[in-house]
């Protein structure tokens, strides 16, 4: 089957908003062809923003880790993640106590820092909750999965406090069959559990997408119409999109495979305005 080409799409749009995982770089580190893109992007003049649900790393950090993988050039403006929406989120919406989460420490110490002090769930002692004012999700590794997990759960069995979820991934290709599951998937799982509604940061929310409209109109207006949010989920990049009301592609480097995207589209109502093979051809 043949897809439309997404030069000769893209070259419709002001702004190009990429998502990260999937769509310019995967399992094996950069998708083959990245480079020839963000070059196009340039040379286009287009608008340029990278949307990500990552809350593992900084957005310097997630600069410099594309640095690293072969693809220098992306600015400290274009890269948001849902890790810096969360973090806004914590300082101006809590401000006292002692933050529970689990993840990393790397996380931890990028999204929990607006002056409280941060507990790893692990090092929580549950019979002395006083301090604990909020929990959050940050990352699906630093933790023991089944020890920690449950005491999350227990911890909020035992104290009702703000949930924040800084990823809302439920899971991401670690290879070209398998997925593994991600911070929104295990925070779904203890959502379910306990019947509770976290608070959630990163696509499909629409905090991400506001907070580059707000940027990108700052000097000038731009029609929602001119702008395309391409990603390989269709429940969060391609949701959020359309939420949002820009126009959406669906890639099929990622999560979504090519076997099986139509049926998907098809049992969840999600369309994207676009299909292609992937942002490289
Ligand atoms: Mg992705």
């Amino acid at each position: 089957m043949s897809y439309p080409s997404f030069f000769e799409l893209a070259k419709q749009f002001k702004v190009i908003m990429l998502d990260s995982y999937g769509v310019i770089k995967n399992h094996n580190g950069l998708i083959e062809g990245a480079q020839k893109t963000l070059e196009f992007i340039r040379k286009e003049n287009k608008l340029f923003r990278v949307l990500t649900n990552d809350a593992s790393r900084s957005p310097q950090q997630q600069i410099d880790k594309y640095m690293e993988l072969g693809l220098p050039g992306i600015e400290l403006h274009e890269m948001l993640t849902s890790g810096m929406m969360a973090k806004h989120f914590l300082e101006q919406k809590i401000t006292s106590g002692k933050i529970a989460y689990l993840g990393t420490e790397n996380s931890a110490d990028y999204i929990l820092q607006s002056g409280l002090e941060h507990v790893a769930v692990r090092d929580l002692d549950l019979e002395n909750l006083d301090e604990i004012s909020a929990c959050v999700f940050l990352d699906d590794e630093g933790f023991d999965w089944n020890t920690d997990i449950n005491k999350t759960v227990n911890l909020l069995r035992k104290k009702n406090m703000p949930v924040i979820l800084a990823n809302s991934d439920y899971y991401y290709p670690v290879s070209s069959n398998d997925v593994s599951i991600a911070t929104g998937g295990i925070a779904k799982l203890v959502e379910n559990l306990l019947g509770k509604k976290f608070i959630h940061f990163g696509k499909p929310d629409s905090q991400m997408f506001m907070y580059a409209y707000e940027q990108l109109t700052k000097d000038e207006f731009i029609n929602k119409n001119d702008i395309l949010m391409v990603g390989d989920t269709l429940k969060t990049d391609i949701l959020g999109g359309n939420k949002f009301g820009i126009k959406t592609m669906l890639v099929l480097s990622g999560n979504t495979r090519e076997d099986s995207y139509k049926s998907q589209i098809c049992s969840t109502g999600i369309i994207p305005d676009y299909v292609c093979k992937s942002i490289m051809e």
